[in-house]
Formats: structure tokens, sequence, C-alpha cells
């Protein structure tokens, strides 16, 4: 499959420093921050620095470094706002929206970690 990737998206464009972001960690490989247009009281988004389209994008073609690092960001995310469920938090739930069906607005690989009340049940009804 060939995933053409738009350069002008918004995820790109805050990437090259073109439009700002309230950023929460930033790695060598990593990006996440704030989502503008928040669904619940934490709502952070992480994207990879390399251009992929979407999750299965970045999952088949990125370094092994890339998504080792991207997953260590959405573990330490997790960490650092104090949701783990584990650790006294009270969990949170990622989404990453891939395509049409899920309505994937932004057409940069992202992964949305949502957290800070309680997030009900998976999917809506159709
Ligand atoms: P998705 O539907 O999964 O593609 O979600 C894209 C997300 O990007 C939405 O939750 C938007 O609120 C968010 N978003 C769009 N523009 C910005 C921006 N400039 N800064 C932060 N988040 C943004």
């Amino acid at each position: 499959m060939a995933y053409e990737y738009d350069s002008e998206n918004i995820f790109a464009k805050i990437l090259r420093g073109e439009i700002p972001n309230s950023t929460v960690l930033e790695t060598e490989h990593t990006l996440a921050f704030r989502d503008i247009t928040p669904q619940a009281p934490e709502h952070v988004l992480v994207i990879p620095r390399g251009e992929y389209v979407c999750f299965d994008h970045f999952a088949l073609a990125a370094s092994d470094a890339e998504i080792l690092d991207f997953n260590r960001t959405v573990g330490k995310i997790c960490a650092m706002l104090g949701v783990q469920p584990g650790e006294g938090g009270g969990g949170y739930r990622l989404i990453a929206n891939s395509g049409e069906a899920a309505v994937q607005e932004v057409p940069h690989m992202h992964v949305h970690i949502l957290a800070g009340r309680p997030l009900g049940r998976m999917l809506n009804p159709a």
C-alpha cells in the first residue's frame, strides 16, 4: 500500500515550528502536546516526528528506534499526568483514529491520550 503524506497538514506545521503548540514532552523522534479542543480534563496528542499518515503506516514503516521512542513517550506521559491505573490514577484511553471510518481529521499519525473523567464505553452506537 502506498501512503501519501501531505506535508501541509497542521501537525507537520507544528513540527516545523510554523504554528505554536502546548508541548508536554519532546524527544528525539516524538512530540506530545495538548489538544486544542480537549475532550477530557487531560487530552494529549502524541505524534512521531517522521512523516507517517496513520497508525498502520507508522507501525509498518517506522524504525525500531522511532517505535520504541513513541511508546516510551506515551508511557512517560501517562506517568506525568498521574493517570496510571495501578499507581492511584484513574486510568486513561488511547485512541488512534486512522482513515475515513474513524474520522481522522489530521493526516499525520497521532495517538490521543484521554483521562481525568469517566470515559464511558469504547464506542458510541453507529
Ligand atoms: P483526529 O480526528 O484523530 O485526526 O484528531 C485531530 C485532533 O487534533 C483533534 O482532537 C483536534 O482538536 C486536534 N487539533 C487540531 N489542530 C490542533 C492544534 N493546532 N493544536 C492542537 N491540537 C489540534
